[in-house]
């Protein structure tokens, strides 16, 4: 935990959980992606955190953005960063939306299938897009297969399709998945991407850019290798495949950019047992899949966790979340290993949740308000 946060939570004396972000670490996390790959342009995945603070922070460092809708977008612009800095990387919007990110000067789009490059042709006339192609996420902790993209066979009919009806066909994208720890998933897809260029060019249409999403994972429980032996791999990769004539490349970072910037400190609100005979304690705390941790669906995302008493002798525990609905348990299957010592009142500290936690908190389940978030 960086002292700026320690000193924070010092002084902070309003009741409940927060999420606590320092852009401090968020500036260091953009200038590694800026270094690492020093011909790519980073769109950050303003999803992953659209706190107004991060935004301006990017934008003064030169960041573009990848929007999911027009809420995004606009919150984008209010930073004072231009339009032409924005992709609409959402492959689902409705057609009014699109007309919406046009008229603040959007001109950039994501499809996977021609039914939504129809959309934009009719209403965001002239605009580039970009096929997004299925990746299977395999090695990825949090995959984001099957819903986005179509075959990469497909992709150079729906391109096609753009082409001749007055759009720029721009390029290709794919998102490797969540938290992606194998290298090679990158060198996979830019295959794919490369196939797709061939296929085009053959057609008599040159494609420019390659989108490579997001996937950059932040260190939970397990290590992982740092940004700069990414940027290494995706540059060879690259190189491999498209020889001397590389794309142009855009990074969408998300979890990179921000989930190691951010810890929750939350409050243990009971700790009991089912059996008295039980090996394994159920420990509550006051936050829980509603109030941010929606990424322990599946026990997919596992935090790091820091108690006041580590150190002591630990058991298994689950650990649940403070709410009257039985899916709100965050680590059950696998339980979590806590110490012995631990004590109702403890306030513990989960790491490495300056992603996807703030906007995932349910606006008051229960009466619990939403998870308060500062930034620091
Ligand atoms: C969610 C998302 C990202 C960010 O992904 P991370 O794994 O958090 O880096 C990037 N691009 C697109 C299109 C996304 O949907």
């Amino acid at each position: 935990m960086s002292q700026r946060i320690r000193d924070f939570l010092r002084r902070r004396d309003e009741d409940g959980p927060c999420v606590v972000v320092d852009l401090d670490i968020v500036r260091d996390n953009y200038e590694a992606f800026a270094r690492s790959l020093p011909d790519t342009s980073v769109y950050y995945a303003v999803k992953a955190n659209p706190a107004p603070e991060i935004l301006s922070l990017l934008e003064s460092l030169g960041s573009s953005f990848d929007c999911a809708s027009v809420g995004e977008i606009e919150m984008v612009l209010a930073t004072g960063a231009d339009a032409s800095r924005i992709s609409y990387g959402n492959t689902i919007k409705k057609e009014r939306d699109i007309a919406k990110a046009y008229a603040y000067g959007v001109r950039l789009f994501a499809v996977d299938c021609v039914e939504e490059v129809d959309k934009i042709v009719r209403v965001a006339p002239g605009s580039k897009v970009f096929c997004r192609v299925l990746c299977d996420g395999v090695g990825a902790e949090w995959p984001l297969s099957r819903k986005f993209g179509c075959d990469p066979d497909m992709a150079p009919d729906v391109l096609e399709h753009a082409h001749r009806n007055g759009l720029t066909a721009h390029g290709v994208s794919f998102h490797v998945g969540s938290q992606q720890a194998n290298l090679q998933a990158w060198d996979f897809a830019l295959a794919m991407a490369a196939g797709v260029f061939q296929e085009m060019a053959l057609r008599g249409i040159e494609l420019k850019m390659v989108n490579m999403g997001g996937g950059f994972p932040t260190r939970y429980l397990k290590d992982i290798p740092g940004v700069p032996t990414y940027g290494s791999a995706i540059f060879q990769a690259l190189t491999k495949h498209f020889g001397n004539r590389l794309p142009s490349t855009i990074i969408e970072p998300g979890r990179g950019m921000v989930g190691n910037a951010g810890l929750i400190e939350a409050e243990v609100v009971l700790i009991s047992k089912k059996h008295d005979d039980d090996a394994v304690r159920w420990v509550y705390l006051d936050i829980g899949k509603f109030h941010g941790l929606a990424e322990t669906m599946d026990e997919a995302i596992r935090y790091p966790i820091k108690t006041p008493r580590d150190g002591d002798a630990t058991m298994p525990c689950v650990l649940a979340g403070p709410t009257c609905d039985s899916v709100d348990v965050l680590y059950e299957k696998t339980p979590y290993e806590l110490p012995v010592s631990l004590s109702i009142g403890d306030k513990i500290l989960i790491e490495a949740c300056g992603a996807y936690t703030t906007t995932y908190s349910s606006v008051g389940f229960n009466g619990f308000a939403p998870l308060a978030s500062y930034v620091i």
